[in-house]
């Protein structure tokens, strides 16, 4: 029902669509800016479309009034999404596009159809360990210099029979739904950055989370329904994130759908007081935050130059 709703779109053949998805935790990252800028004349240039998404799972860092710093942030410097929330004319917010809602929270229905299949297939379990016990393995692993995180051993809820998750659902023991991380006949996974050309790294291991215990999705699961969904044929994004496409494309080759290519940029910089290089930091370069830019009186078409 999801794939008729949301058909391939009919475009060109070479068109790119793409997305931005920030988080709504605060201030608009210039970094944020720069990526979107990115995308959107990639878009622009194919006849493709360029989306704007709002990534809000992380209900504890999210705050209201982010939501319109990130539209106002991008339409007062031209980056206007073709899609998704914008300012009207009347200065109201609204959402356009058929692909929607494009707020990760409003979506809930959407990952839980797919969390339902993935679960019916067994690549996805309900995992009942306590903060407690989370905390307990992770000192484990710690004092025993591995790994830490949920795989393999200790994965304990990965293999309850059917009758012992049952009882504990019928107990209320809270859980989350965690990724069975299939087991791989290679060591390493490589892929196509479309900027870094090929890039190798190991498959990923991890039993991670991709259904919280409140019902709403972690990061990855949402980029995972969400671009299939809204048809993204291009993730063009901050390279912090280069080290989850092993996750990513597992969970696209899980679901069976054709994963998006994807392109990392590199992260705004500044020379550093040492006379080397580093990135901004959102805590101590004021000029991270958009808003400083149109404070300090830097024209709106200089900063996109
Ligand atoms: N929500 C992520 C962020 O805040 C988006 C990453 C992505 O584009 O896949 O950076």
């Amino acid at each position: 029902e999801l794939d008729e709703k949301y058909p391939p779109r009919n475009l060109p053949e070479n068109a790119i669509v793409n997305r931005v998805g920030p988080s709504p935790t605060g201030m608009m990252h210039i970094g944020g800016l720069y990526v979107a800028l990115v995308n959107q004349r990639l878009a622009k240039q194919t006849n493709g479309v360029f989306f704007l998404r709002i990534e809000d799972t992380d209900t504890k860092r999210s705050i209201k009034e982010a939501y319109p710093t990130i539209i106002n942030s991008l339409m007062d410097y031209g980056v206007t999404p073709d899609e998704g929330p914008v300012r009207a004319e009347d200065g109201s917010y609204i959402e356009r596009g058929n692909y929607g809602p494009y707020v990760q929270t409003a979506r809930k229905a959407i990952y839980h159809a797919c969390a339902f299949d993935m679960l019916c297939r067994g690549v996805m379990y309900p995992c009942f360990m306590s903060e407690t016990d989370l905390e307990q393995i992770r000192e484990e692993q710690k004092a025993a210099d591995i790994r830490t995180g949920i795989y393999g051993e200790w994965a304990k809820s990965r293999y309850l029979l059917f009758e012992e998750i049952e009882e504990k659902l019928k107990s209320g023991t809270p859980y989350v739904l965690r990724l069975r991380a299939p087991k791989m006949d290679t060591e390493t996974i490589s892929w196509e950055d479309k900027i870094r050309g090929i890039l190798s790294l190991p498959h990923n291991v991890i039993d991670t989370v991709l259904i919280k215990s409140d019902g709403i999705p972690t990061y990855h699961f949402a980029h995972l329904v969400d671009d299939h969904f809204m048809r993204t044929t291009h993730i063009i994004r901050a390279d912090e994130w280069i080290s989850s496409v092993p996750l990513h494309l597992q969970l696209f080759s899980l679901m069976n759908w054709q994963p998006p290519q994807y392109t990392h940029v590199s992260a705004i910089q500044k020379l550093s007081e040492t006379g080397g290089k580093r990135k901004l930091s959102k805590r101590h370069d004021p000029e991270a935050d958009v808003q400083y830019y149109w404070e300090k009186g830097f024209p709106r078409q200089a900063v996109i130059e």
